[in-house]
């Protein structure tokens, strides 16, 4: 019978959020992922979903928070490590990969800014990588019209029907991903499926779920409290 792979998940969680709130403010300082929803920070919910199908979570946070982040997620257990992130996430990422379990096969990275990704999200990433896909996506379908800037100052109409919002989690087969980060091709790119396919590699879309949103603005947190409020 085979063995099936271990899977590692790594969480970025090293970015200060400025976007969340007034800059002046001390909530603004702390990192975005140990702000709470309902109690609980964003990185600890991540964590608790992809511990549910991963061996363990390596989470990438501040060296000023590492013991914050010890006190809030070490609740959870040995399989829950800590590392001290980059100076932007695509270095946070390669933090966390490389002291990723050296067994994992397979890799998620998954923004601690979607703290209400549903596990069947992560199922579906997980399960398109156990059926031999390289490198694959949750989309999404985009809701408003959209509209490509000129570098003239004009606009033109995108058809909606050809584009998709990419979340996290992303997965990946390890080899490639290490791949992907040591070829030094990153710059302007905002995402790991993106450094893949500069490879070459092709990635796959599944099914996204609006509930996986990522928490950018004060209006996501108010959004994202009550989804929580709804669902109690
Ligand atoms: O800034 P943005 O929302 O795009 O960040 C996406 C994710 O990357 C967040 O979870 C953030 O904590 C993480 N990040 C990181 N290290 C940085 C910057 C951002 O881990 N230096």
């Amino acid at each position: 019978m085979p063995v099936a792979s271990r899977r590692a998940a790594l969480v970025p969680a090293a970015g200060f959020g400025v976007r969340l709130g007034d800059v002046a403010s001390a909530a603004a300082r702390q990192p975005k992922a140990f702000r709470t929803l309902a109690g609980t920070s964003l990185v600890h919910r991540c964590a608790e979903v992809l511990l549910e199908l991963c061996d363990e979570v390596v989470v990438a946070v501040p060296g000023t928070y590492l013991d914050l982040a010890r006190e809030d997620l070490g609740g959870l257990g040995p399989n829950v490590r800590l590392v001290v992130g980059g100076a932007d996430r695509q270095e946070s990422v390669a933090r966390a990969l490389a002291v990723a379990d050296a067994d994992a096969e397979v890799i998620l990275v998954h923004d601690a800014a979607r703290p209400l990704v549903p596990h069947d999200v992560v199922r579906r990433v997980l399960d398109a990588l156990d059926a031999g896909a390289p490198a694959v996506v949750p989309a999404l379908h985009v809701a408003d019209s959209l509209r490509h800037l000129r570098a003239d100052g004009g606009s033109a109409p995108v058809d909606r029907s050809l584009v998709r919002a990419i979340q996290t989690p992303q997965g990946f087969r390890r080899t490639l991903l290490e791949r992907a980060h040591a070829a030094g091709l990153g710059a302007g790119v905002t995402d790991d499926a993106s450094l893949v396919e500069r490879l070459g590699v092709p990635v796959t879309l599944v099914e996204g779920d609006p509930l996986a949103f990522k928490i950018t603005r004060p209006l996501d947190l108010l959004l994202a409290e009550a989804v929580l409020a709804a669902q109690r």
